[in-house]
């Protein structure tokens, strides 16, 4: 890939898995900037939340000053990207908590698949007809969240047993389990894609 045609993710480096997405996105062939300050927003063109654990990001970002700074990024259509507890960062409302950044209409149970199943893993159906093959994806979920109700707005684009686990609104992606912790890169790149057409094009 021509160096032109390279975009910058930042992956948000507070805590949690970043370092998976930061390999995931050179995997891709593209530039990765693991993102601790502020005013690192401004040399990416696409932030990523990772997982981890959202009581402690959303602690981190307050402290470092994030909340504004992210808002402007949101409203500047920049492309984000939450993955399992960077879905219920960016969810409107969480039903155990009072954050939630609000960007995505989604309604959000943290715990809903309880502490005797920690983890596991399992494929889910991504949605045809979206650049993302419309076939099986091997997912690892992690004390994953549920989306218990979504938006008129939200576009559905994965599912497991009926439940939601990729989703989309404008340029807000949230995938509740870690897509970062497999070889398959089609959910980086459908995100490194919503970044393209949001700068070149300058809307999605
Ligand atoms: N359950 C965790 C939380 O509430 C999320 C787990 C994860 O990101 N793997 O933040």
């Amino acid at each position: 890939m021509r160096d032109a045609e390279k975009v910058t993710v930042g992956v948000l480096a507070l805590q949690g898995a970043f370092r998976e997405h930061i390999k995931a996105i050179k995997r891709s062939g593209h530039n990765a900037l693991e993102v601790r300050t502020v005013e690192q927003l401004n040399e990416i063109d696409g932030l990523i939340i990772p997982g981890g654990e959202s009581t402690t990001i959303n602690k981190l970002l307050v402290k470092y000053g994030f909340r504004k700074a992210l808002d402007n990024f949101y409203k500047s259509s920049k492309p984000i990207f939450g993955t399992c507890a960077g879905l219920i960062i960016l969810s409107k409302k969480v039903t155990d908590n009072k954050f939630g950044l609000g960007y995505i209409d989604i309604i959000v149970d943290r715990n809903a698949y309880g502490r005797q199943i920690d983890s596991f893993e399992e494929y889910v159906d991504l949605k045809k007809g979206q650049n993302l093959n419309g076939s099986k994806f091997h997912a690892v979920f992690i004390r994953a969240p549920k989306i218990k109700e979504i938006g008129r707005k939200v576009e559905e684009l994965g599912s497991y047993k009926n439940e939601v686990v990729l989703a989309r609104e404008g340029n807000v992606l949230v995938c509740a389990f870690h897509p970062e912790l497999t070889e398959d890169l089609r959910i980086h790149q459908y995100f490194i894609d919503m970044i393209r057409k949001s700068k070149y094009h300058k809307k999605s």
